[in-house]
């Protein structure tokens, strides 16, 4: 039977182990031992010197080699965090998590004391620590309070291959900050190969090698494509399991839901087997999975046993997954995609890149020869998979960045140091969106709406949704939407045998057709009201992790409320207001019905359609005029998180944006339900 063990059980069978030796070693010595056979540690020497000679370094090394967890550590060693912290940016926070929980280890001290770590609505950090790994957004958010990150005597920027939105944004700041703070060192760190570019932009900063650990790789591809991933992503794995010598698997999915299901799936084709088959353990790992399940990744496979991972792009490169001789690698990722002329992003799974494909196959042979099953023809990787990853600057809306920037005083953005350019259409998008939502003026200046905007670690939208509830008196339940809306889609949970009950609670919330938004909130109250239980979050099939993450959330806006200086006001029974600060907020994602029961966003004539999640997908008739939180792009473009509203609000909140003739409403007759709209999947 497999085994969880927590941190401490952990400690004590490697202590039982270590005592059966005849010179007894303790959990720390084992770990420092094991932090001796990384391949930095050769390096860390020359390493420590490079930092010494230079201010800025680009360093390089193969995933696995001990860049995040050795660098920082090495730095700390050598006196650096006598003068300040040193802080790793990670563009994932699961990776920040994952990261500083191991170190912490390493090092023998309480995760949050000298080791912590600092993602969106979670700080893990106290006066002690002096090694703080973070998201690459919250060193861009600490920018706003500290412009010569005076704090930091390090800066290490990893991953920086990734090319997120926040790390392109950091290298231009912290370039900046480098050549006013000649005492402050900057790494920048990177798992692939081409360090020229890194180097070129930062004034030709030298490039250090860590020569990684590669064993040869054997690829297999499909001999022709294969028209469900997900099925012969299993069926490989399952393949692997029966004919393969021992070694873990891991699998590259697109995201939760995908991951639950091959789970799901998973799980039920080896019920069956029973015995006949060894001991198969199925790990997933994402975003939002609660952190103690994460550590299960990490735990040594039991003899005889075998793994398989089901990963997001995460363990492409932000973790290191030991063990692992098979990768299957689908060759999907999901992807915001951004159209720049209509302002509109969504979420789409995307076909990889070539270095990505290298990269995930590369996660096979870190501990010896291993073996990647491309589920793809050779043809398709040659043919069809860009080089590289656009990087993200240049698919995404930039209205975050744009307001955080204009924040920080840098109002010149078509002249930022970008490392690679966005379009300067996006940037005028952004502009536009930022003007649209009264964050700027006529002059692109910040302005008081703006300034208070920019305090919420949220998108513009959404910040602007809590700054107008201040004029319709409901801002203690719009940031309960808040808090809700951003904890994502893992709110309620659905037992394969107990749909029908499940699907009849959730509906409860919606009823009187009150929209997704009003549901969340009802949602939160509800679970308020009986005290935060657990109970409830079982009779109701919700998820007691997510809702406490929605407290926690909505506990930080609420500190936030007042540091704007907006009164917590409670309009509960104003259904009304509540809407009109959502619109105030999200007047730009709109959409009207069409006669065939989809809807046209009313700016851009884009046809979506009412996501099936939607509580308004059962509404009969269909409403009429909608506002939506986002839209995600499966089999069609979805709306998901929706409110109906009335038309006549849009001229009203947004007159400048609207006009009387965009939302007239032409027919007055009701319209029958639309057959297009219910076959989703
Ligand atoms: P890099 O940043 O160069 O990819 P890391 O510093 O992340 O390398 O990893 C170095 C080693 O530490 C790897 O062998 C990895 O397995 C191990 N490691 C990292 N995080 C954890 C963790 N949370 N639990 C156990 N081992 C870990
Ligand atoms: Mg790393």
């Amino acid at each position: 039977k497999a085994s969880v063990m927590d941190g401490d059980e952990l400690k004590d069978e490697m202590l039982m182990e270590a005592e059966e030796d005849s010179k007894p070693k303790s959990a720390l010595e084992k770990l420092q031992e094991e932090r001796k056979t990384l391949p930095i540690y050769p390096y860390r020497e020359e390493l420590l010197s490079a930092v010494r000679d230079h201010q800025v370094l680009i360093i390089v090394g193969e995933t696995g080699s001990g860049k995040t967890t050795q660098i920082p550590q090495y730095l700390h060693e050598a006196g650096y965090t006598k003068v300040g912290m040193i802080g790793c940016t990670q563009p994932r926070r699961v990776a920040a998590m994952s990261v500083s929980a191991r170190v912490s280890q390493e090092l023998g001290v309480k995760l949050g004391h000298e080791v912590g770590y600092s993602i969106r609505f979670e700080d893990c950090t106290s006066e002690k620590t002096v090694l703080k790994y973070m998201t690459d957004g919250m060193l861009l958010r600490e920018f706003l309070g500290e412009p010569d990150l005076a704090s930091y005597s390090v800066i290490m920027v990893d991953e920086a291959h990734e090319r997120t939105l926040s790390t392109d944004i950091l290298f231009g700041l912290v370039k900046d900050v480098a050549r006013f703070r000649p005492d402050l060192k900057l790494l920048i760190s990177s798992a692939t190969l081409d360090a020229e570019k890194f180097s070129d932009y930062f004034d030709s900063a030298p490039i250090f090698k860590i020569p990684g650990r590669r064993y040869p790789v054997e690829i297999h591809y499909t001999t022709a494509p294969e028209a469900d991933y997900l099925d012969a992503a299993i069926v490989t794995a399952l393949q692997i399991h029966v004919r393969e010598p021992p070694g873990d698997v891991l699998i590259f999915l697109t995201g939760q839901e995908e991951i639950e299901t091959a789970e799901e799936i998973m799980k039920q084709r080896t019920r069956g087997l029973g015995t006949k088959i060894a001991e198969l353990i199925i790990c997933p790992i994402y975003a939002n999975l609660p952190t103690d399940l994460q550590a299960k990744i990490f735990e040594p496979t039991p003899e005889g046993a075998r793994k398989v991972v089901l990963a997001t792009n995460i363990a492409e490169t932000s973790l290191t997954i030991h063990g692992i001789k098979y990768v299957i690698d689908p060759g999907f990722v999901k992807m915001k995609s951004y159209n720049p002329r209509t302002g509109m992003e969504s979420l789409l799974v995307t076909p990889i890149s070539k270095a990505s494909a290298n990269q995930r196959a590369g996660r096979s042979g870190r501990t010896g020869p291993g073996k990647c099953y491309r589920l793809y023809t050779a043809y398709n990787y040659q043919q069809d998979l860009e080089d590289n990853t656009v990087p993200e600057v240049q698919r995404t809306n930039l209205a975050n960045v744009v307001l955080s920037l204009k924040s920080l005083g840098i109002h010149d953005l078509l002249n930022f140091d970008f490392m690679d350019p966005p379009p300067s259409e996006a940037l005028l998008k952004a502009l536009e969106l930022l003007y649209a939502l009264g964050a700027l003026n006529k002059l692109g200046e910040l302005t008081k709406v703006g300034r208070r905007m920019a305090e919420f670690p949220l998108d513009p939208m959404l910040s602007k949704m809590i700054v107008a509830s201040e004029k319709y008196k409901c801002s203690e339940e719009v940031i309960t939407i808040a808090a809700m809306l951003s904890i994502g889609n893992s709110i309620f949970y659905r037992p394969k045998d107990k749909q029908v009950h499940a699907d009849t609670a959730r509906m409860r919330f919606h009823e009187g057709n009150v929209g997704d938004h009003i549901a969340l909130l009802k949602i939160y109250n509800d679970w308020k009201s009986c005290d935060y239980g657990s109970m409830w979050c079982f009779e109701n099939y919700v998820q007691v992790r997510s809702m406490k993450r929605a407290r926690d959330i909505r506990d930080q806006l609420e500190g936030l409320l007042e540091r704007v200086e907006i009164e917590a006001t409670s309009s509960l029974n104003d259904l009304e207001a509540i809407k009109k600060s959502i619109t105030a907020g999200f007047f730009p994602h709109t959409g009207k019905l069409q006669k065939n029961g989809s809807y046209r966003t009313i700016k851009h004539s884009q046809t979506v359609y009412l996501h099936p999640s939607s509580g308004l997908a059962q509404m009969e008739p269909q409403p009429r005029w909608v506002v939506y939180h986002e839209l995600v792009l499966t089999t069609k473009e979805y709306m998901r998180q929706v409110t109906e509203l009335i038309p006549g609000w849009l001229v009203e909140i947004a007159p400048h944006y609207y006009q009387t003739k965009d939302v007239e409403d032409t027919s007055t007759k009701k319209m029958p339900r639309g057959k297009g709209h219910s076959a989703a999947s």
